[in-house]
């Protein structure tokens, strides 16, 4: 009898390491120069797919060593580097080192984080990470939650537990049919998760209130409050206000206190849409912008934006993590999970929409304890910093408009020289896109794009610990010079 299975899968020790040094030594190598490299390459998707080919799923296995040397290549070779120092678009992190090392040590031990029973310790370091998260942000220690693959599902996750807590109680048995006066209320430049929420969640695109913005970006909080009643009198079912803590285009928080005001005297959910800005409530001197916060019902938050984590964590924070429960549990006779000590085991799959579950929580447990809330504060001050050196140094530029700054998130337009007084508003919306297009192909610099207030303007968001205020100084220079060159072209200079 054979006492050890031969497979094709299975490494010796000695095989293991040697695949695994080398790829170590690769990874420290690529780190280490990743601003040497191009952010981006911006090769067309044909290109690409030559380079792979069109061979058929192989016959045979390849060796692991072969394999893996020639795939760090190709991806080395071939990618997108959020880790660069110039990458400053959408909203996408470099990754902490330990979050890079944390993912393979998880991917060793292959926890399935649905059930205690199946991932011991895990478990408790999520509930751990989670009750950091909230003590981050600087909610109260009754929040806890679970960790999911980021804003999207965090806000899902959130908006589910608002929906099963205050739509009538009858939905869970019958179905959204028939109840098409559920209505919810968000700002105009809420993310898109919103309208997806309300498309897959049965609610309908039309049960989505968008709520006018003030000058300031902010959810109009009278419109809102008027929009409410409006709707109480016509026989709708207001369930939930969503509140942005930090959007998408411009980094604007809402006025939080106002929303939770409303929602306590009409008996409403409220969610905070944090995936991006929240983290920045660690800093003192912004706590006063976050007011509210601490009243919401649900929490969505990404540590895999501003807290650095790598792809993929999000989390999403309930007051009352009861409401997770009534939402998601259910019961299967064949679950052999926590009979033990009744109330002890926490089932992770009885607290969002996965059953088995990977272990992200640990790249972001051991990030949050490498840097600590001291080392967070610093670098999260340091990114707003350099965004508004950015935006300081658009408005003494005079190729440059400077447009908004908030956050870590700076907009900006090139407007060029010898444009005509008054100036022509569309041609600038189109040389400005044109340019985007050019400096992401270009691969020196990665920024995208806002509309605000109908003007096209550059974006760059900065949650990049790599980013210096010399990167800055050479992103503006970039900018004009590039945007001199598209000006050029479009007009056949
Ligand atoms: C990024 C973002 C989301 C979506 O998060 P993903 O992690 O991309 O799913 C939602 N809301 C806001 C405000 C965001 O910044």
């Amino acid at each position: 009898m054979h006492t050890k299975r031969e497979t094709p899968i299975e490494l010796s020790k000695e095989e293991f390491k040697k695949v695994g040094y080398q790829l170590i030594d690769n990874i420290s190598e690529f780190l280490e120069t990743i601003d040497k490299r191009p952010v981006t390459k911006g090769e067309t998707p044909k290109h690409l797919q030559e380079l792979l080919g069109t061979a058929r799923l192989p016959e045979n296995g390849t060796s692991a060593e072969e394999l893996m040397a020639s795939t760090t290549q190709l991806l080395l070779d071939h990618s997108l580097f959020n880790g660069h120092p110039k990458f400053l678009g959408y909203i996408t992190s470099s990754a902490a080192p330990v979050g890079i090392l944390a993912d393979l040590l998880a991917s060793s031990l292959n926890q399935n984080v649905g059930a205690q029973i199946l991932s011991p310790i895990a478990t408790e370091i999520e509930k751990q990470t989670v009750k950091w998260l909230a003590e981050f942000i600087g909610v109260s220690s009754e929040y806890s939650g679970i960790l999911v693959s980021g804003g999207n599902m965090a806000n899902f996750t959130g908006f589910l537990a608002g929906r099963t807590a205050k739509a009538p109680k009858n939905i869970k048995e019958e179905g959204m049919f028939g109840s098409d006066k559920l209505k919810i209320y968000c700002s105009k430049t809420t993310h898109t998760w919103v309208e997806k929420a309300a498309i897959l969640f049965g609610l309908g695109s039309k049960s989505v209130r968008w709520i006018a913005t003030t000058e300031k970006n902010k959810m109009d909080n009278k419109i809102l409050e008027k929009t409410i009643e409006e709707d109480l009198i016509a026989g709708y079912k207001p369930i939930m206000i969503i509140g942005t803590a930090g959007d998408v285009s411009t980094g604007v928080v809402d006025h939080l206190d106002g929303i939770a005001e409303l929602c306590k005297k009409h008996d409403l959910w409220f969610h905070v849409d944090g995936a991006y800005g929240v983290p920045a409530a660690v800093i003192p001197d912004l706590k006063p912008i976050f007011n509210g916060l601490q009243e919401a019902d649900s929490i969505a938050l990404d540590p895999h934006k501003w807290l650095y984590s790598p792809l993929e964590a999000g989390c999403t924070l309930v007051k009352n993590p009861q409401h997770l429960i009534d939402t998601f549990s259910s019961h299967p006779e064949y679950y052999n999970f926590g009979k033990d000590e009744v109330g002890s085991a926490t089932n992770f799959y009885e607290y969002g929409l996965q059953n088995s579950r990977g272990f992200r929580a640990l790249k972001v447990w051991l990030v949050l304890q490498q840097i600590g809330r001291s080392g967070y504060e610093k670098m999260i001050q340091q990114d707003i910093h350099l965004s508004e050196l950015f935006y300081e140094l658009a408005n003494k530029n005079r190729e440059l408009e400077a447009v908004t700054q908030n956050l870590s998130i700076t907009t900006l337009r090139y407007i060029p020289l010898e444009l005509d007084i008054p100036i022509e508003p569309l041609y600038l919306n189109t040389l400005n896109e044109a340019l985007l297009d050019e400096l992401q192909k270009g691969g020196e610099v990665f920024l995208s794009n806002a509309i605000v207030h109908d003007k096209y303007c550059l974006r760059a968001c900065i949650v990049n610990f790599r980013t210096s205020e010399k990167d800055i100084e050479e992103i503006i220079t970039i900018i004009t010079r590039e945007g001199k060159k598209m000006h050029h072209k479009l007009k056949n200079i």
